[in-house]
């Protein structure tokens, strides 16, 4: 297969900001988290997970803008300066190093279904799962539901993290 199997394209409403994830994601996550569902304005929020240097902004450039987490250490949603959508997000615990896009705003959005569906404790009632898809009630450690090539390329970014 080529690389523009794995490439996956996409941006604003606006289009004044286009970017590529270089390669598919470490996983998809769902969240059905209070804060995400505030954030979205609707029931969950569909992230993928991804290395920061495995994004390309193809053209525009993001506003980053500092917002309260669950965490209480914050997140960095970098958002289009024109439409404002949402576009991708940088939390601390992962820091600069992985980035969270946002599902939605790919052009195919449809090819990056969920991995796992996260913070189930707030899932708002009438959103029924598919069977099959593994659901935790808050969060869970990687190893436990990573695939094996994505734990791989977990172990490349804690080393760089530790020579830094
Ligand atoms: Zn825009
Ligand atoms: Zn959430």
């Amino acid at each position: 297969m080529s690389t523009e199997t794995f490439a996956y394209d996409g941006g604003c409403t606006c289009r004044f900001v286009r970017y590529r994830m270089t390669s598919g994601p470490l996983i998809a996550h769902c969240c059905h988290c209070r804060w995400c569902q505030r954030e979205t304005g609707a029931s969950f929020a569909l992230n993928a997970l991804i290395e920061s240097d495995r994004v390309q902004l193809l053209q525009g450039e993001v506003e980053i803008i500092d917002t309260p987490s669950n965490s209480g250490r914050g997140q960095k949603i970098s958002r289009c300066p024109r439409c404002h959508v949402a576009v991708w997000s940088n939390y601390a615990g992962a820091g600069e190093a992985v980035r969270f896009i946002r599902v939605g705003t790919l052009d195919e959005p449809d090819r990056l279904p969920p991995d796992i569906h996260i913070f189930t404790a707030s899932k708002q009632p009438w959103v029924v799962l598919a069977p099959g898809t593994p659901c935790v009630a808050e969060y869970y450690k990687a190893p436990a539901f990573w695939p094996k090539e994505s734990l791989e390329r977990r172990a490349v970014l804690l080393a760089k993290s530790q020579q830094q």
